[in-house]
């Protein structure tokens, strides 16, 4: 179809794009113009991504959409820019790390919109600025899995692809992430200006920051305290929240750098993360995380241990060392009281009883003794709590040690007391999702898009944008891992 002046093509028109970050001036974000990639095709997209942006209906089937989200043209009014961090990997510190292959475009309605994997950026360093396509799919599918579980994290609108090359530890083919979050500003940023700007970037940086997503850091005269100190306290208690939420649902993140971690308590940058099959409290995601600084038992500390590097990046702006250690000095309670409430929902029970903690210490022990599937165990106890018949096997049958396991399911009724078991069930069913992105099933839908079969892909995230819904369909999806699942492997290469 053709478009004349008075009939403008919607798919080409203007989007009301804004620059609040690129505003802040050159010491922040510079100039990165995507670097283009040869015949670029559609793999995933969000409908759900695409309404909060507001898109233009018909950008799916729009080829320039897809050239615009592969890097190849650009938006109108869109401003291709990267920001400078840096951080601390593996507990030593960094120094300038990006962004290396993340490229900004402006905000649309409030949502940074970022192409992942368009190229190099003046922070690329050593890289070459591209994602691969196993990596892209992983990311994508883990967004929008984490938003279908109601744990905050960044979004992502879409996925294309290229046959370009792309050597990783083999062969294999490029692909664009275009991703989307309130904002991606990280501890790294925080870090960067404390260590290698001026005191007054760290303070522009501070400033836009509270007054963008955290207004009730700005204190009024008189309150005690400083507005610095506020955001430490903020951003200590989000990331509290979110890290119990990890937690409860059994997901390891696998890379908690400080230029990791979301200012926002976002879950941000999905690398070599895995969903726990068993339930092993000291798995290790990562390959390249052979002393496990990052496995699944340590986020909690590892997360502490970031904030105290945020804390002492703000020191300069907060002035005493005491009040930086009074903002820290929450985490515990909020992550426990987070923890303990995510717990108590996915058992059904109320989290100011008495007898929650041994009941749920002894739970773990049990399900750690023997590595039981950790998503299964809790679906399968929610749908046990309805009638807690004694000839219904299902829980049971996860066990070998069943003795253990029929004197817990005793005790687990018995703390709970009467009440409507059907009703609390019903709870549970809320709590415990049956569908999680487990590493063979983002496995599946990469090894069919690999052969242009797109279809798998869909429908994981179909599934996975209600993952407490029964979806009969997509049983397979939910089943215990195949043996083969045992050997992927994933590291921070991507
Ligand atoms: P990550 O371990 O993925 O969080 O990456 C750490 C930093 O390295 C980030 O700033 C990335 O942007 C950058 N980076 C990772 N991979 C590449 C790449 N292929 N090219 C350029 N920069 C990269
Ligand atoms: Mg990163």
């Amino acid at each position: 179809m053709l478009f004349s002046d008075s009939q403008p093509d919607p798919l080409r028109t203007a989007l009301p794009w804004q620059h609040p970050f690129s505003e802040l001036g050159a010491a922040f974000s510079i100039s990165a113009p995507p670097t283009p990639l040869p015949q670029p095709y559609w793999v995933a997209q969000s409908d759900l991504v695409a309404q909060l942006l507001h898109l233009p209906s018909g950008w799916q089937r729009s080829a320039h959409w897809l050239e615009a989200m592969t890097g190849n043209t650009a938006l109108e009014n869109s401003q291709a820019q990267a920001s400078v961090y840096s951080g601390h990997q593996f507990g030593v510190w960094a120094g300038q790390l990006g962004d290396g292959r993340a490229i900004l475009l402006g905000q649309l309605h409030g949502w940074e919109v970022q192409l992942k994997g368009a190229g190099r950026t003046p922070f690329s360093r050593m890289g070459d600025g591209r994602a691969v396509l196993r990596s892209s799919i992983r990311e994508f599918l883990a967004c929008e899995a984490m938003h279908g579980l109601q744990i905050p994290t960044t979004r992502a609108l879409c996925v294309t692809g290229s046959l370009a090359p792309v050597q990783r530890e083999t062969a294999e083919t490029a692909a664009v992430l275009c991703r989307s979050a309130p904002s991606f500003l990280r501890f790294g940023h925080f870090e960067h200006f404390s260590y290698g700007g001026t005191a007054q970037s760290l303070q522009t940086l501070a400033d836009y920051v509270i007054e963008r997503y955290y207004p009730a850091c700005q204190l009024a005269p008189g309150d005690a305290g400083n507005r610095y100190a506020a955001l430490l306290a903020a951003v200590t208690q989000a990331s509290a929240r979110l890290v119990a939420q990890w937690q409860a649902v059994g997901f390891c993140h696998g890379v908690l750098n400080t230029d990791n971690m979301s200012m926002l308590g976002l879950t941000l940058d999905y690398g070599p993360f895995q969903f726990l099959d068993g339930f092993d409290p000291g798995h290790i995601c990562n390959h390249s995380d052979p002393q496990g600084r990052y496995a699944y038992d340590q986020q909690p500390g590892v997360v502490r241990w970031n904030l105290y590097c945020l804390g002492q990046a703000l020191l300069p702006l907060i002035g005493s060392t005491e009040l930086a250690l009074q903002a820290l000095q929450p985490f515990e309670s909020e992550f426990s009281a987070a923890y303990r409430q995510a717990m108590a929902d996915k058992l059904g029970a109320d989290s100011a009883s008495p007898g929650l903690d041994p009941l749920l210490a002894d739970l773990l022990a049990l399900l750690a003794r023997e590595r039981v599937d950790y998503p299964i165990f809790w679906r399968r106890l929610s749908h046990w709590a309805r009638q807690q018949a004694p000839d219904d096997r299902s829980v049971h049958d996860l066990f070998l040690d069943t003795t253990g396991i029929d004197a817990w399911l005793g005790a687990y009724v018995q703390a709970l007391g009467p009440g409507d078991w059907g009703q609390r069930s019903q709870r549970m069913l809320a709590k415990n999702p049956k569908y999680v992105l487990r590493n063979h099933v983002a496995e599946r839908a990469i090894q069919a898009a690999r052969e242009g079969d797109f279809a798998v892909l869909s429908q994981v995230l179909r599934v996975l944008e209600t993952p407490y819904q029964e979806h009969p369909e997509a049983e397979s999806l939910a089943d215990f891992p195949p043996d083969w699942a045992a050997q992927i492997q994933v590291s921070c290469s991507s």
